[in-house]
């Protein structure tokens, strides 16, 4: 019992047959809430029914959620390549109360499932609290018989929720799994809590109360349960392994790449095809699910998402489109469960090669102008605005595309001379528009621009509001 379908029918069962109603993953584009970009977690279809604008016919629900954190206050962008249990598409499973069951309930469930249905050893499992939420932790301590040491408290916002500025929030508490020595590491609240050892498998919401504009807490007449497992993260460690990469799913993804690059999968190039596994689930999946690239919102997202794993794919020598030759791969892995990935398989592949086709002349001369750049700065400078501004204006590279590529040589962006470049820009070409008394896309733009801000309009922070687990 070690593989997706497997984790996914367990713990959906489990929760069928203590009363859950199956509900499907909603789409990634979020249908009831425009500000945001995403679905980040699997809570986000039920948000009406938390805060009561919306009843159905069930008061506890469990689902298997289709995730996408690439933006936004949620944003795993940046870690992919660079920790072993985070991705930009991942798929949350979770059991909901609303306003039915509380933690009294929600905690026995939960170890129950982790100990009891998946077999986790018990003895490799800890576990956090909110700081002043002594309930939670008398029940781990009753339920789990955890000794105090591993039920860990803690008082930053990780460990409390909350839907936006105003509305249902409350104390949470996170099932970590101690991958064991071998791993460098410290448990949650620890300096080194970003280590690979301990491994959040589970977050488990208690949402207790109602924020008031006024920054009042009132308690919630029925309080509910959001929860969110990430299913990579438990597969791995059935598995035996702490790296969400060295999985079955995620290894033939990753073979695919090494393959069609005709490279070593753990040579020199082993980040590469890491990212490119990431980035052909989020792109795929997105696609599928209706977001084409484009200028700006959602799809500029996935525009960046899929010019970073080409600038990957390029350092691997593919010097034609690749992504489109790993759909296959993704659809004989995942196709079962998700069959709108099969349904779209022609227009992912298009749209993915299409993108591959027009970015790559411009990559190529952009890579080599990052590197000429590079080659002229002194030990740990910064590249300059108008450098980072050209590749992103002449060549299209996205910002954080530019800035993940000099992470690789411990270097930044220097982001105010990057605005800079950018007002610049946009002065003159106002002035150069100026007295034709045209109206096109071009005034258009600033329009947008004007409305939404320069960083919203290239894709950066798109929300005004996200919640997640
Ligand atoms: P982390 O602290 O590891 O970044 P998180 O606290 O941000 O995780 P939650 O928002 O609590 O994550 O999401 C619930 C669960 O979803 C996590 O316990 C984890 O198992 C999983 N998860 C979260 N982010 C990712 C990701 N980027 N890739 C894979 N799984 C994830
Ligand atoms: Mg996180
Ligand atoms: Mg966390
Ligand atoms: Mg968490």
């Amino acid at each position: 019992m070690t593989d997706l379908a497997d984790i996914r029918a367990a713990f959906l069962d489990y929760f069928a047959e203590e009363g859950h109603a199956v509900v499907p993953s909603s789409p990634l584009v979020p249908r009831n809430d425009p500000t945001l970009l995403f679905a980040n977690s699997g809570m986000v279809q039920f948000k009406n029914l938390f805060t009561g604008v919306e009843t159905r016919d069930y008061a506890r629900a469990t689902s298997a959620q289709k995730c996408v954190r690439a933006g936004g206050k949620h944003n795993d962008l940046d870690n992919v390549g660079y920790t072993r249990r985070h991705h930009t598409f991942f798929e949350m499973l979770g059991n909901f109360s609303f306003g039915d069951y509380f933690k009294e309930e929600a905690i026995p469930y939960s170890w129950q499932l982790v100990t009891g249905k998946l077999g986790i050893d018990p003895s490799r499992l800890l576990v956090t609290v909110y700081h002043d939420d002594d309930e939670a932790a008398a029940l781990w301590k009753k339920v789990a018989g955890l000794p105090d040491e591993r039920i860990i408290r803690i008082a930053t916002a990780d460990n409390f929720w909350m839907m936006g500025p105003t509305g249902p929030c409350g104390p949470c508490s996170e099932i970590f799994f101690d991958h064991g020595e071998a791993y460098w590491g410290g448990p949650p609240g620890s300096p080194e809590e970003d280590g690979d050892r301990f491994v959040e498998i589970w977050n488990l919401v208690f949402m207790q109360f109602e924020q008031h504009e006024d920054g009042t807490r009132t308690p919630l007449p029925r309080p509910s349960i959001d929860t969110g497992m990430g299913i990579e993260r438990v597969a791995a460690l059935l598995q035996g392994t702490n790296d969400n990469y060295a999985t079955d799913l995620m290894r033939a993804l990753i073979e695919a790449s090494a393959h069609a690059t005709n490279t070593d999968p753990d040579g020199d190039g082993r980040t590469h095809h890491r990212v490119i596994a990431d980035h052909i689930r989020s792109t795929s999946f997105l696609i599928a699910d209706g977001v084409l690239p484009s200028k700006d919102g959602r799809g500029y997202v996935l525009r960046r998402i899929m010019r970073r794993a080409m600038r990957h794919a390029h350092l691997l020598g593919a010097r034609d489109p690749l992504m489109y030759r790993l759909v296959p791969e993704l659809v004989r892995q995942m196709g079962a469960a998700y069959p709108e990935l099969g349904q779209a398989q022609a227009l992912i592949e298009e749209t993915l090669r299409g993108e591959e086709e027009r970015f790559k002349t411009t990559l190529d001369r952009g890579l080599s102008l990052l590197d000429a750049e590079v080659a002229e700065l002194g030990e740990g400078e910064p590249l300059s605005g108008e450098a980072a501004f050209k590749l992103y204006d002449t060549y299209g590279f996205p910002l954080d595309m530019t800035q993940d590529a000099l992470r690789e040589m411990g270097r930044e962006v220097d982001l105010p001379g990057f605005g800079s470049a950018m007002d610049a820009q946009k002065a003159q070409a106002r002035a150069a528009w100026a007295g034709t008394g045209e109206v096109g896309e071009t005034a258009l733009w600033f329009d947008l621009v004007e409305e939404h801000g320069a960083t919203e309009f290239l894709g950066y922070d798109t929300e005004a509001s996200e919640a997640a687990v």
